[in-house]
């Protein structure tokens, strides 16, 4: 007989990975009411504070007006509204690129996109890092699998070595983030250019944690260093600094031909309501603004203040995204270190496996443009105590 569904669990809850539902009974913002407390947010990845704004709210609703709620169909039959046709052309425009196609997710986006491009007898290269959508749609491809260790591009190098010489023929891609949504470091994007297009490799590269808050407007990593006509397919979320929900891929009129004919979780799922993508593009017109780009500032700012209070060891030189991890390895430790800051009055989530490592369990604190500088101290604050030795297991390794 089966092993049953409650010893699975009890273990999960044995080894401290257990998770549960928070209901959360407030607005979307840096405050949130849950489990009867007032806290401040530091968990979420609405870095720009976008997702309650009443100008987005109201595109969606004028949407909703014209459109209705439903999109009835798939893209491909009758669910294309105009929306989502000014939402791709705007995400073209924003991510300098030919052409865009947008997903009902950005998990739906890394399925479909991988699934579309390769196949069996194709290889596709990740760094150990990427995010489970990327690793879900690589081994959903069929394709040969090779990973490389955290931005190591020597490894990187050699894995492409071996897949030319064992698969001549083959499409070999080669999958990264910008900023990556754990760790909070970027890529080493512009050498990963050099390198894939040396042994002539695709590369996607995936932007969800940069567009919003990284290069001019908020265009991502590949635009701030001047790569974006090199990335092949650059792919994103719309439910991050942007605000909203859905994903997205960006790059030549060929690439989303091809994905909107074969990416299965583009062609086999009813189009996203005509209103996300009404919200996403104003979401998309704001980060062009001068406001959404002091909005960005505002964000840097606050990400300066934490840097500036942050207790020594626990960070990089340099903050290179919105994410923070504090490492604690054990997971129990994460636990109770969560515990502490809900004690406080602030909301940071313990991140435990399978989303990092067995080991590299952490609190993972994100900023946002919202955070008053205050708020921003006295979290600090908690993180200090924290990190005081006698009061849990210190920081570990980063
Ligand atoms: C969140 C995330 C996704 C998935 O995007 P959703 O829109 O939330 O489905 C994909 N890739 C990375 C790196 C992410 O962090």
């Amino acid at each position: 007989m089966a092993r049953p569904l409650r010893e699975e669990l009890d273990a999960l809850k044995q080894q401290s990975l257990l998770r549960r539902l928070r209901e959360i009974e407030s607005q979307p913002g840096t405050h949130m009411e849950y489990a009867g407390r007032h806290l401040i947010n530091f968990s979420s990845n609405d870095y720009l504070g976008l997702a309650g704004e009443p100008f987005l709210c109201e595109a969606a609703k004028q949407a909703i007006d014209t459109y209705g709620v439903g999109a009835t169909a798939s893209r491909l039959v009758c669910g294309t509204l105009t929306p989502h046709m000014l939402l791709e052309q705007k995400l073209a425009e924003f991510k300098r690129a030919e052409a865009a196609l947008s997903f009902s997710s950005g998990y739906a986006t890394a399925l479909g996109t991988l699934g579309a491009l390769a196949g069996k007898g194709d290889v596709i290269i990740l760094d150990k890092l990427a995010h489970a959508s990327l690793i879900d749609g690589a081994r959903l491809s069929g394709a040969t699998l090779r990973v490389f260790p955290h931005n190591d591009l020597e490894k990187l190098e050699s894995h492409l070595q071996w897949a030319r010489e064992t698969h001549p023929e083959a499409r070999v891609v080669v999958v990264t983030e910008s900023v990556f949504s754990m760790d909070g470091d970027r890529a080493p994007l512009a050498e990963i250019v050099q390198i894939k297009e040396r042994y002539e490799a695709l590369l996607l590269l995936d932007e969800a944690h940069a567009v919003g808050v990284v290069g001019p407007n908020g265009r991502g990593l590949a635009e701030r260093l001047g790569l974006s006509g090199r990335v092949d397919i650059q792919m994103g979320t719309l439910s991050k600094a942007l605000g909203v929900s859905g994903g997205y891929v960006c790059g030549s009129r060929e690439l989303i031909d091809w994905l909107l004919n074969r990416a299965r979780s583009f062609v086999y799922s009813t189009a996203p309501p005509a209103a996300l993508a009404a919200a996403a593009l104003a979401s998309l017109e704001f980060m062009e603004s001068a406001a959404g780009e002091a909005r960005r500032k505002m964000l840097w700012n606050n990400l300066k203040v934490l840097a500036a209070g942050l207790p020594p060891g626990l960070t990089p030189e340099k903050l290179q995204s919105a994410i923070v991890p504090v490492m604690l390895g054990e997971e129990s430790a994460a636990l109770e270190a969560s515990k502490l800051f809900f004690e406080r009055g602030f909301f940071v989530p313990a991140i435990r496996y399978p989303t990092v490592a067995r080991g590299t369990a952490r609190l993972r604190l994100t900023l946002s443009a919202a955070h008053l500088p205050e708020e921003i101290e006295a979290v600090t604050q908690v993180l200090w105590e924290l990190g005081n030795p006698g009061s849990l297991s210190g920081f570990g390794e980063r």
